[in-house]
């Protein structure tokens, strides 16, 4: 039974240069048909499949936070209305944006059950932040933590991004300073991807878009892993780094594979054992909804045993405690070694895994060359 919920929120008020989320300029969209269909999927999934006792709850998008306060009071009635039990120590997360957080959003979010807030942030430097289509200011992003603080808002993290065109070594250790200046308790730190569909790619096709060295990006990560070490945060996943206690249990789901609800236009969902994707598009989702009065699938598939076996590696290694050979046990009856053996043996000869009596873990060099580990597991 899945006790984690994923909803997706997919507008924003533009769309970042690197942008590949499923997510839409807000201007001129029918937000409230929007949330009338989510209403109509929670209640068809819930009928299918009845909740648990819900341990999460994370709002992604796009920017959940460009919802009014009204349209919020809304869409989180009926997340209380289809999930309404939930675990005393539940963590309820919603994305937001640096300028899209004022006040009574805010009271909202709490007075609904909202505890953790995850902060599109990315650079401290305006010149970088408008280089990559943000258009939020630096100003901003103190104004929305502390509008956030005032409101009781503890447990708040923000994204930093590393590898963005124009960024030095230099403007990462400032961005990593005045981040830990916030004494936040949990930061996620991403490299630029280039996407397709994205201004970036259209630039990075014609040579026109200033990226880092491979070497110098490199540098950005071993750095921020160092400074977030050196300022007691435990860097229990590849991109995420918290104090003790506040890892995102969300995400952790994840990681686990464990299942989890997922909804909303593009949203992914497990649950088991089969996954699924919706549509993306905004109109065409709700078409499904409110017309078809169907379940917007754009995609669903079960989960092979080998395919389960094969992402509890993958995923379970993101998080730097590793996998251990009991879970694995309890899990599928058998031996880890028997069925990735000669993959465990590989990677500990090439200095990528270690393997003690508990299990297997990513080493320094796995952590940065985590894709090879993690291709390494697909397709016995
Ligand atoms: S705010 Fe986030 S989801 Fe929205 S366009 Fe920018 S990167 Fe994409």
């Amino acid at each position: 039974m899945a006790e984690a919920v994923y909803i997706h929120i997919p507008f924003c008020t533009n769309k970042c240069y690197y942008c590949d989320f499923n997510s839409y300029v807000l201007e001129g969209q029918p937000v409230m048909e929007y949330l009338k269909a989510l209403e109509l999927e929670m209640e068809k999934t819930v009928k299918n499949n009845p909740p648990a006792q819900i341990k999460s709850i994370f709002i992604g998008g796009g920017t959940p936070t460009v919802l009014t306060p009204k349209e919020m009071e809304y869409f989180f009635t009926s997340i209380h209305k289809y999930f309404p039990q939930w675990d005393s120590h539940i963590e309820f997360t919603m994305e937001a944006n640096p300028g899209t957080v004022e006040k009574d959003k805010l009271k909202v979010m709490k007075e609904y059950g909202v505890n953790r807030l995850s902060m599109g942030v990315q650079a401290f430097q305006d010149k970088l932040l408008s280089y990559i289509g943000r258009i939020h200011t630096v100003e901003e992003v103190y104004q929305s933590i502390e509008a956030a603080q005032r409101i009781g808002f503890e447990n708040i993290s923000i994204d930093l991004m590393i590898g963005l065109p124009n960024q030095t070594e230099e403007m990462l250790k400032e961005s990593l300073q005045k981040a830990f200046q916030l004494q936040l308790p949990h930061f996620s730190v991403y490299s630029l991807k280039i996407e397709q569909n994205t201004l970036f790619h259209t630039l990075y096709e014609k040579k026109a878009l200033a990226l880092p060295t491979e070497d110098a990006e490199l540098q950005m990560y071993l750095i921020t892993m160092e400074e977030m070490l050196a300022k007691g945060y435990n860097q229990y996943e590849i991109s995420n780094f918290a104090k003790e206690g506040y890892e995102s249990k969300h995400n952790i789901t994840y990681w686990e594979n464990e299942d989890y609800y997922g909804l909303g236009a593009g949203a992914h969902g497990y649950i088991n054992n089969r996954r699924h994707e919706n549509i993306k598009g905004i109109k065409p989702y709700i078409d499904r909804l409110l017309k078809e009065k169907t379940l917007p699938r754009a995609n669903q598939f079960d989960i092979s045993i080998e395919e389960k076996k094969e992402d509890m590696l993958m995923l379970g290694l993101r998080m730097l405690d590793g996998v251990t050979f009991k879970q694995y046990q309890q899990l599928f009856k058998e031996d880890m070694q028997v069925t990735f053996g000669t993959q465990i043996r590989k990677l500990v000869q090439a200095g990528l895994l270690i393997e003690d009596e508990t299990g297997i873990r990513l080493s320094k060099q796995g952590i940065i060359y985590g894709n090879e580990v993690f291709a390494e597991f697909i397709s016995l």
